[in-house]
């Protein structure tokens, strides 16, 4: 693992969260993108060489809206940079990661992504991304 890429966190209103992490952080939101296919909006602000992501539900069976209403808002993920997805992803299933894609996906931000279950990692949902090349 390269170091910690950035963290995503679920919010109920993307645009208000915006406006809030603008002003947290005094830096301004550098993109936004739907990401369809995982059913959220997202947008990133760039933290030195960190990023947040902010997630808000695109529909009601997003997996956004189901941690929202069970957990609320917070901290939804750690994503950690990864050279090589697939071979890291060989790597934590042979030490029993439960990998929630077998085959790396496409995710926001110009990104390869592959999650792991929070139950093999101590609670946390954990994303490998990796720059697509
Ligand atoms: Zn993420």
């Amino acid at each position: 693992m390269v170091r910690i890429e950035h963290l995503g966190i679920a919010v109920k209103d993307l645009k208000a969260s915006i406006a809030l992490y603008e002003q947290l952080l005094n830096t301004p939101c550098y993109k936004t993108e739907v990401v369809e296919t995982e059913g959220v909006s997202t947008a990133f602000f760039a933290t030195g060489p960190n990023k947040i992501e902010l997630l808000e539900a695109t529909n009601e069976n997003s997996p956004i809206a189901k941690f929202i209403a069970k957990k609320g808002e917070g901290i939804h993920h750690v994503a950690f940079e990864v050279e090589n997805i697939e071979a890291e992803m060989k790597r934590l299933a042979a030490l029993g990661f439960e990998l929630l894609n077998e085959t790396p996906k496409n995710g926001a931000d110009n990104k390869l992504v592959c999650f792991l279950h929070p139950k093999t990692t101590n609670g946390v949902l954990v994303e490998l991304c990796q720059e697509k090349r």
